[in-house]
């Protein structure tokens, strides 16, 4: 392909990405695929000579669409969402054709002064402390662009277990580090990310979760008497991983509390708000952050909320130092005449290499304003609650948090597990499961910035008449009923028991 061609095919391709993302709604949100489908489209090797961009170009309406789970449909309600912008998209663009690996400052000084100055604009923009600051009189710490959250949870682990192994080597010069590594543990709730469970599974680091409170909240005195538990054990407590937004139920920790006990034991606190920090933006939503002060480091994906596609997390430390004693490694070939003086955020992370990841981000964070970020935020799914609490065949069992709504049908769990079994074989709407005390419940999220209310109606009428026909073929006509409903969706008379007749 010649510069010529590239001009026009990329034209094409951006007529085709906006004709897809505009369309996106039309089509089947899941796909109708078995493991293996793609096997028979596509040949065994590689081709020897060139293909022409008119066969390639028409292979993914044939080949990859057929296989795709179109995560920016309105109608794609599962995990968190993955939102994109066409800024971000335009930020990608430029990257991925500059292509610059800044490793170093000296590698491509832009990379590297550009993700500073950005994510100083975040952390002011999410009310984080001045210690996260790059551009700060009194700050050690600062923000850097990681991959995902999972690798900035493991990144604050290894630097918390490296900075406690230093300590014990103090007294105890001759010990190995492996043996010293062997004594520690680190805490997080029962409720946190599987990334939190991996971190520790890497490090080799003991990880004890905790049980929370009624609103799935990890509390201070839980956390105390789990660091005195596991003293007394010989054990030596050296990092708490708070969530903000929990996977299941978007539930907070209380870091007001963690916070001081993390203090005065000295273990290193960590934040993960991988999906909730996007609505610090908002000041009404940060009394979340009471206790932010006693932070060592705080995480969360743009790309999740903020409209800034994957992949683009924040993770911001208080002590840059820190993780200079963790990842520094030395070579001739990548010292600089800056090294030391400027910024080298291979010290950062665990690869070497790294994208230019702050042009998407700057280029979302400068088109939309904090204003219109703030708007996006506030914009949650308050209408689709409204809506399953109208419905008593329903329940909510956990407070809505943001835009996480979680529901479930009353009755024993098998009921849910079929309404969400129906609905995934559709493919006219994606969601998730989670459990809660033992309670089968479906996760509603909103995931596409295109979502209008009448996407959200379509949906809850397709949610709200399997569930009644599901009820009613169980149901209804039985004699023995221990419930009676009428369901407003279709106005049908329900009658129920707590198994199956
Ligand atoms: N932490 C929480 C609370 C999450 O909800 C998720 C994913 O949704 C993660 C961590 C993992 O994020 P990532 O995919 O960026 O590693």
């Amino acid at each position: 392909m010649d510069p010529e061609e590239y001009r026009r095919r990329g034209k094409e391709m951006v007529d085709y990405i906006c004709q897809y993302l505009s369309n996106v709604r039309e089509r089947r949100v899941t796909p109708d695929v078995q493991p293996g489908y793609m096997r028979a489209q596509l040949p065994d090797s590689a081709p020897v000579d060139p293909d022409s961009w008119d066969n390639i170009f028409g292979d993914i309406e044939k080949i990859i669409m057929p296989g795709v789970v179109h995560w920016q449909s309105p109608h794609m309600h599962a995990y968190f969402p993955a939102l994109t912008s066409w800024p971000s998209l335009l930020g990608d663009m430029l990257a991925d054709a500059i292509n610059c690996l800044g490793f170093t400052w000296a590698s491509s000084p832009a990379c590297t002064e550009l993700e500073m100055n950005v994510m100083d604009w975040l952390a002011k923009m999410l009310g984080l402390p001045d210690k996260f600051l790059h551009h700060h009189p009194d700050s050690v710490g600062g923000g850097v662009l990681q991959s995902t959250v999972s690798e900035s949870t493991l990144v604050a682990l290894l630097a918390a277990r490296k900075n406690r192994i230093l300590e014990m080597k103090v007294s105890e010069p001759d010990t190995d580090e492996s043996s010293l590594n062997t004594r520690l543990i680190a805490y997080a709730s029962d409720q946190a990310h599987s990334s939190v469970e991996k971190a520790g599974l890497i490090s080799l680091v003991k990880m004890k979760f905790l049980p929370v409170d009624e609103n799935f909240s990890l509390r201070g005195e839980t956390l105390k008497k789990a660091i005195a538990e596991d003293r007394k054990k010989g054990l030596v407590p050296v990092f708490v991983c708070a969530t903000l937004g929990t996977t299941g139920v978007c539930a907070f920790d209380s870091l007001s509390e963690l916070g001081p006990i993390c203090d005065a034991e000295g273990l290193w606190l960590h934040i993960d708000a991988a999906y909730a920090g996007t609505a610090f933006v908002c000041p009404e939503f940060r009394l979340f952050l009471n206790g932010i002060e006693y932070a060592d480091s705080f995480t969360f994906n743009p790309s999740k909320w903020m409209m800034v596609h994957f992949d683009c997390t924040g993770f911001w430390v208080k002590d840059k130092y820190k993780l200079h004693q963790t990842f520094s490694v030395n070579p001739v070939y990548l010292r600089h005449p800056n090294s030391g003086a400027a910024v080298d955020f291979m010290h950062w992370q665990i690869p070497l290499s790294r994208r230019f990841r702050s042009l998407k981000l700057w280029f979302v964070i400068r088109s939309f304003g904090v204003k219109k970020l703030q708007d996006h935020v506030r914009h949650v799914s308050k209408f689709f609650e409204s809506l399953v609490k109208s419905d008593p065949l329903f329940e909510i069992p956990a407070k809505r948090h943001l835009g996480l709504v979680v529901f479930r049908i009353k009755g024993p769990n098998w009921l849910t597990e079929k309404l969400l079994k129906e609905l995934s074989s559709s493919g006219r709407v994606f969601l998730v499961p989670a459990t809660i005390h033992d309670k089968f419940i479906i996760r509603f999220t909103v995931t596409s910035q295109f979502t209008t209310r009448e996407d959200i109606l379509q949906d809850w009428n397709i949610i709200q008449h399997t569930a009644a026909r599901i009820v009613s073929q169980n149901y209804c006509g039985k004699e023995n009923a221990d419930f009676c409903l009428t369901s407003p969706g279709n106005g049908q008379f329900l009658a129920g028991r707590l198994e199956p007749f």
